[in-house]
């Protein structure tokens, strides 16, 4: 369901505090993760810090709507779906995104969380499984990532590593070998779309030292980068 869909069937005048700014909520496939093809329901919150150069979400930027807590998880209870992913834009640049992980684990939803890497995870519910990218050099934002991220985040976590160029592999198995990633997470590495080609990106991962998963996209195999998929 787009955000518009979401505008009409809510008071917003009615909606108590605490608040979030959504761009969309809709029910697509996983198409990344260890969640990759289940049905999810997806809330993409409004609002980034960074701007990755290959951003394909800059549309969250800005705009959106303010809901309350209570009736997004109204929302997505409709959707009857088990999976749910609050992702962006930044979800954690907006403080109350922390209850809304919470609220929508209190309903029985297996929750994940898409974040930068470059907030303070250490708030989120222990129940959300954590999806976080760790920015590479060709992505204009490798300054912002928060290391110290590392020691919250659990074995059943992720790490993803979205890969523009030779030289930003090879900074991965840097930050596989330093963090000993590889044994402490499940490490996912996914080719920029139409800078590095998927057969080039298996052929990394393959000759790698490193225990690395290879992932594309499968929501942009199926529906192309178009909004709300
Ligand atoms: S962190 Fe995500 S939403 Fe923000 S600019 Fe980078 S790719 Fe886009």
């Amino acid at each position: 369901m787009k955000a518009a869909e979401l505008i009409a069937e809510g008071d917003v005048a009615a909606l108590p505090a605490p608040q979030v700014r959504v761009t969309e909520i809709f029910r697509s496939l996983q198409g990344e993760s260890n969640s990759v093809g289940w049905p999810t329901v997806f809330v993409r919150l409004t609002g980034c810090p960074l701007r990755c150069v290959y951003c394909d979400t800059a549309y969250a930027f800005s705009g959106g709507q303010r809901f309350g807590i209570d009736a997004i998880v109204e929302q997505v209870v409709g959707h009857r779906t088990r999976h749910v992913c609050v992702t962006g834009g930044e979800p954690l640049a907006q403080p109350a995104c922390l209850l809304l992980l919470s609220e929508l684990c209190d309903q029985g939803h297996a929750v994940s969380l898409e974040t930068s890497g470059a907030l303070d995870i250490s708030g989120v519910d222990p129940r959300v499984r954590i999806v976080m990218d760790l920015k590479t050099p060709s992505s204009g934002e490798v300054m912002r990532n928060l290391m110290q991220n590392l020691d919250h985040l659990k074995p059943s976590d992720e790490i993803k590593i979205v890969i523009g160029s030779a030289q930003d592999f090879q900074w991965a198995e840097q930050m596989v070998r330093e963090y000993v990633l590889d044994e402490r997470f499940d490490v996912l590495v996914s080719p920029v779309f139409g800078a590095v080609e998927p057969l080039q990106l298996a052929e990394w991962v393959l000759g790698s030292a490193h225990r690395m998963r290879c992932q594309l996209q499968l929501h942009k195999m199926i529906w192309g980068n178009e909004p709300g998929h």
